[in-house]
């Protein structure tokens, strides 16, 4: 039984950071309500079901379960309850254009076979990426104790708790990701391998601080998983659980500005229909830039400078596939890598400009849930990052469908036969679609990018600078974008509120 604290909060979007503040606010005695523009809950977690294809528009790779299970344990249940979830193997699977494949396995022995059919010293390689991942788990277990779980949100937080680790040399601070790997790594197949795990984030891998390389620790320790059913099965679970805590979700409801009480405080919202919602709390899931911009008129020097300093992460060309035949050398998640990988991060986050020729991520969720197609079919989701939207130089609609028929054409040359001619459904998504369906900030899909230079690996605080009763949660939110991480945000913006009573 939860005891009530006669404290309101409403939250302004039912993604799955909105969910997860919702949740955990409701858990600790709040009277919540949510409202969301959409028809349906899960933002960026979204699917479409068409001619017998069941497409997830959004996430495809769940990993780090146990945040999701202390959102569930936090309100009393157990996540097993809602959400049905099963480990996928191999993780991934390798394609590069010199002809070379492999797969990573969480499993060790299976790993060790993959790398051993590398060129060169079999031992060498072996032990590199043994000793790779073991660099990659003190990252992790750093990053864990105070980023994660204390919700560490400020330089200055973050200097104060890790001052040894900073001091010591233990932290990865200094070199960029990609030159960490550079140091330790000296095949150039497991280099691009590692160096993408950045997809994770949405940012360039010559950017982002070296502590990033504590991604792979996330899949090799804790699994790969798929939610049962299809992904969006998880937004229903999540659905279900404020149902049963009695959590209020208007759909179709846009918020249209977040409500000024005197200088430093907001009273509530005011709705699109003209109606005003008023609360304790405002808690916002809409990104942090264009809420300051669009739904309170906050855009001049501030949030010229937080642009700068919060540039959004990538968006993507999101294509959708069903196709007449199957393509077994297809694992569930593929990686089809750009002969020149450091061209294809320079190109996307450095020039922002569409890549000739990407690094491509590709799932066939068949290979785990055969519901997902008809018999004998594939269903194929492909997803090159991209630049967002430049608002001073958008791109052509046409420019994003040209980069298409290249990206099918590295497919096809890459071993997907016909790929073009056995495809009989058809949906993409691009950035422009990204934001007018999820109004994120120039189409990013995991909200802020991570990049020492310009903001030391953080995004926006929780808590707003400007109002102290207004909170964020989500992608352009600490500890950033991607499933896990924005439901990990939502339970720490309830701690702080929580702390701050
Ligand atoms: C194509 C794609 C692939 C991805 N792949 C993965 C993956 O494999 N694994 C992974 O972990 N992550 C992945 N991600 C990232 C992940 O989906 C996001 O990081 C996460 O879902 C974002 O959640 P969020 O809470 O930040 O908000 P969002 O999902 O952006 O939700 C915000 C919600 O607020 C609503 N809203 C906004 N403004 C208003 C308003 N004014 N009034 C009312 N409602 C409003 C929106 O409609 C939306 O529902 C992917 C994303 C995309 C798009």
């Amino acid at each position: 039984m939860i005891e009530k604290r006669n404290k309101s909060a409403v939250v302004v979007g039912a993604g799955l950071g909105g969910l997860s503040a919702a949740i955990s606010l409701c858990a600790e005695g709040f009277d919540v309500r949510i409202v969301e523009k959409n028809d349906k809950i899960g933002g960026k977690l979204n699917y479409l079901e068409k001619e017998g294809f069941g497409f997830d528009l959004g996430p495809s790779i769940f990993t780090l379960p146990q945040i999701f299970r202390d959102l569930f344990a936090r309100a009393g249940k157990q996540m097993e309850d809602y959400v049905e979830i099963e480990k996928v193997t191999p993780h991934w699977r390798n394609f590069f254009e010199d002809g070379t494949r492999i797969d990573l396995y969480e499993e060790e022995d299976l790993m060790r076979r993959e790398v051993e059919k590398l060129a060169g010293a079999k031992e060498k390689n072996w032990a590199q990426f043994q000793e790779f991942l073991n660099y990659g788990r003190s990252q992790y277990s750093m990053i864990e104790g105070g980023f994660f779980s204390e919700g560490l949100d400020t330089l200055w937080e973050f200097l104060k708790y890790y001052n040894v680790q900073l001091n010591n040399g233990v932290m990865d601070y200094r070199n960029s990701m990609s030159k960490s790997i550079e140091q330790r790594i000296d095949d150039p197949h497991l280099r691009m391998i590692f160096e993408y795990f950045i997809k994770y984030v949405g940012s360039s891998a010559h950017d982002a601080p070296g502590y990033m390389n504590l991604m792979p620790i996330i899949q090799f320790d804790y699994g790969l998983w798929y939610v049962k059913g299809g992904m969006y099965n998880l937004a229903r679970g999540l659905g279900k659980l404020c149902d049963d805590l009695g959590i209020k979700i208007d759909l179709n409801t846009e918020v249209e500005s977040i409500e000024k009480d005197g200088f430093r405080k907001v009273s509530g919202i005011r709705l699109a229909n003209g109606e005003t919602l008023s609360a304790d709390y405002v808690v916002c899931n809409m990104e942090v830039i264009p809420a300051y911009d669009k739904l309170m008129g906050i855009n001049g020097r501030f949030l010229k400078r937080a642009g700068k300093k919060f540039k959004p992460a990538c968006s993507g060309l999101v294509i959708h596939l069903g196709t007449d035949r199957e393509y077994p050398q297809l694992a569930h998640h593929n990686f089809f890598y750009s002969k020149d990988q450091n061209k294809h991060f320079d190109t996307v986050f450095k020039k922002g400009e569409l890549p000739e020729d990407p690094t491509i991520y590709l799932v066939a969720p068949t290979r785990t849930d055969p519901g997902k197609a008809p018999a004998g079919c594939d269903n194929i989701k492909i997803l090159p990052h991209i630049p967002p939207i430049d608002p001073e130089n958008p791109l052509p609609e046409s420019a994003y469908l040209e980069m298409k028929e290249r990206v099918i054409d590295k497919l096809e040359r890459m071993g997907l036969t016909d790929l073009r001619k056995h495809t009989i459904v058809e949906d993409t998504l691009t950035p422009i679609d990204l934001q007018e369906m999820y109004y994120s900030n120039r189409g990013s899909i995991y909200g802020v990018v991570s990049d020492w230079k310009r903001n030391y690996g953080f995004k926006f605080p929780k808590q707003s600078s400007k109002f102290k009763n207004l909170y964020f949660t989500g992608g352009s939110v600490n500890p950033g974008g991607g499933m896990p991480m924005v439901i990990l945000c939502g339970q720490k913006v309830a701690d702080r509120i929580v702390k701050a009573l």
